[in-house]
């Protein structure tokens, strides 16, 4: 199945495709991990992106296009997770691959910003905690890998405040664009326990004798 997680930056679509993917046998595609790691490795790409990311803004379509299709290409089972963000990249998309099912995924602002801003990474193994909602054993250390979390320059107030903006002007548009193709589903990820979240999520994506592990 090919899917696609939208919805705001923070709403835990990371987080619930992690949750799922071996249930699906599918591979989950983000291009905020892998414009990370082209920073981290300081290819020509990650230098471009960087500034763009440090700030909130989106990086240029097109080299976010050239990241994800020949990926998409050669997969049958995938969650793409944070991409498409804006209406040439979907339409980019289309020209590649036939999607099946595009899970929309909403929360009240106020738990977006409070899911952002608690939030802490580990650096090697890249599993998400959040200071009160999925803390680790020990304060600030990942429990696997035993090294200390990070908190992501962008999960920073000034920038979690363009990264909504930019959510809303650019990405919030796409929400119509499959709902007009008949692909949209929507899942709510407000405030409640997350078994309900990922549950629900299997749900809408018809796959309900699944039971998650
Ligand atoms: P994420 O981890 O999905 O929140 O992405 C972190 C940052 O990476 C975003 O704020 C953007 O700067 C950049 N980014 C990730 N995916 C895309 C995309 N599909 N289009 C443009 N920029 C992206």
């Amino acid at each position: 199945m090919k899917i696609i997680f939208l919805g705001p930056p923070g709403v835990g679509k990371g987080t619930i495709a992690k949750r799922i993917l071996n249930k699906l046998d599918a591979i989950q595609i983000s291009t905020g991990d892998l414009l990370r790691d082209a920073i981290k490795n300081q290819t020509h790409l990650g230098v471009e992106a960087k500034g763009y990311m440090d700030a909130g803004d989106l990086v240029p379509d097109e080299l976010v296009i050239n990241l994800i299709k020949e990926k998409v290409k050669k997969q049958d089972n995938f969650i793409l997770d944070g991409v498409p963000r804006t209406i040439p990249q979907a339409e980019a998309l289309d020209k590649v691959v036939k999607i099946d099912r595009v899970v929309s995924f909403e929360a009240p602002k106020e738990v977006i910003i409070q899911r952002l801003s608690g939030r802490r990474t580990c650096p090697k193994c890249g599993f998400i905690y959040h200071i009160k909602n999925i803390p680790p054993q020990v304060e600030g250390i990942c429990d696997k890998c035993k090294v200390k979390l990070i908190q992501r320059d962008d999960d920073k107030p000034e920038a979690i405040k363009n990264r909504l903006k930019v959510y809303e002007e650019k990405t919030a548009p796409l929400i119509d664009y499959y709902e007009k193709k008949g692909k949209l589903v929507t899942v709510d990820a407000g405030e409640r326990d997350i078994d309900f979240i990922v549950s629900d999520t299997l749900n809408a994506l018809n796959r309900d004798s699944i039971e998650e592990e």
